[in-house]
């Protein structure tokens, strides 16, 4: 089976390396003219995004690039501790949860992909697939095509190929946070290998860890109106700290100290998720990662989310009888738990009422109902059990008719 990725990010390439170990021919075509590079966001990868690497091979390559995250404390706003938890499954090296930049995970899943003699080829925009019964032929801003017998959009949360699987898909909302992230050697804030800290402000919320090269990693997450694309664009770093410092500045913890350490590596972006069931698939083309499910940062799952979605896929369609089975089963596994992750990220996310969130989810469910004359896939009857995941992640056990879906995350 030739099957064409669209997106070299992180859902793409993971996509790429699971579905060549399960035995398609594969190319990724990335926009980005010379890596799946950003403005240089962080991220942390949880057990289970771990868990997806190892299936296709790439944990322990992720794991050298990150550094580990063994347990975290949160602080509120007087300075006072209020609890340590640990963090994820730390008893097995590889399932330990990891951060890292992003650019830094899609390199090492790039140079993974292209030392297994994977197509990836960048600078290849793509604008517009067409399908037929043979086939579905991808076209691209430089004039190019490529030809597969499936489509992957794994283009991100402003997905290209979303309206071609959905023409009534809405756009991706605001998700009613500003978060800004940045990067220092000049903080010395309290800190133990393997903490990362979530420090609870009076009106921002703050997480960090400190490399063990020293290196302070940063994140806040502040309520306000949404940001212009051109205010992003033409606000220089030292003031986006200037606006940041007066929130911190009143609570009893290293937040400002950390804000005012930082110089040049500040950057702000809006919150964003897709909350609404969104069809993600057609015969020939299926959204995978961002495009078929964003949700807000706040539970910090969107990658490895993306990571599961790779691993679920490929065995889908190695065990399925065709390839329309493929995908339905592919769906009804992946369905209810990206959702879930949708409702429980927003729900971090003040401002953005969770209830009204589910009666928008329950909503567009009626809307495919009257559409398909079929019930939209559910979340309601899914199972929460890390055992069950480890069942559906791992690469020798087959994914069958009956295999449950789960929920949790
Ligand atoms: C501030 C912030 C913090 C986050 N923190 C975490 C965290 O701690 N943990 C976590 O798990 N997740 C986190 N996430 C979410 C995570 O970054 C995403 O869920 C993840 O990047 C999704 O991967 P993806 O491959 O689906 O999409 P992306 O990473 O967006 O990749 C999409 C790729 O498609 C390419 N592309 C786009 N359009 C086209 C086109 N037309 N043609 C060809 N290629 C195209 C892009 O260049 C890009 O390389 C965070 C997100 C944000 C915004």
């Amino acid at each position: 089976m030739r099957i064409l990725i669209i997106g070299g990010g992180i859902a793409g390439t993971a996509a790429a390396l699971a579905l060549d170990k399960a035995g398609a021919q594969v190319s990724v075509h990335e926009a980005h003219p010379d890596s799946g590079a950003d403005i240089g966001a962080f991220l942390t990868l949880a057990s289970n995004g771990m868990l997806a690497l190892a299936q296709f091979g790439a944990a322990e390559a992720v794991a050298r690039a990150g550094f580990e995250l063994t347990a975290m404390r949160l602080t509120g706003d007087t300075g006072s501790v209020v609890s340590t938890v640990p963090l994820g499954e730390t008893g097995d090296p590889l399932r330990r949860f990891r951060c890292l930049r992003r650019a830094e995970l899609c390199a090492v899943l790039r140079e993974e992909a292209v030392r297994r003699g994977i197509d990836v080829r960048h600078g290849q925009r793509f604008v517009t697939a067409t399908e037929d019964e043979a086939g579905v032929t991808a076209g691209f801003a430089d004039g190019s095509t490529a030809r597969g017998d499936l489509l992957l959009g794994a283009d991100g949360i402003h997905s290209v190929v979303r309206p071609l699987t959905d023409p009534e898909a809405t756009r991706p909302r605001y998700a009613g946070q500003r978060v800004f992230y940045g990067y220092t050697t000049e903080a010395t804030p309290p800190n133990e290998p393997g903490r990362i800290e979530m420090l609870r402000g009076s009106t921002a919320a703050m997480g960090y860890a400190v490399s063990p090269g020293g290196e302070t990693f940063w994140f806040a997450r502040v309520s306000a109106e949404e940001l212009s694309d051109a205010e992003i664009a033409e606000t220089t770093p030292a003031r986006w700290r200037e606006r940041l410092l007066p929130l911190l500045r009143p609570d009893a913890t290293p937040a400002a100290d950390i804000v005012a350490a930082t110089d040049g590596r500040l950057m702000v972006t809006n919150a964003r998720d897709l909350s609404t069931v969104t069809r993600w698939r057609t015969e020939r083309m299926l959204l995978i990662g961002d495009a078929a499910h964003a949700a807000s940062p706040a539970t910090g799952q969107g990658a490895s989310m993306a990571l599961e979605d790779a691993v679920v896929l490929a065995k889908s369609l190695r065990d399925a009888p065709d390839t329309r089975s493929a995908l339905e089963r592919y769906e009804r596994l992946r369905r209810p738990r990206v959702e879930r992750n949708i409702v429980d990220s927003a729900r971090l996310t003040p401002r953005r009422a969770p209830s009204r969130l589910q009666r928008t989810l329950e909503g567009y469910r009626a809307k495919w109902k009257s559409r398909t004359g079929a019930p939209a896939p559910s979340s309601a009857s899914a199972a929460t059990s890390d055992g069950e995941l480890a069942r559906q992640l791992d690469w020798d056990t087959p994914l069958t008719a009956d295999s449950p879906a789960v929920q949790g995350s």
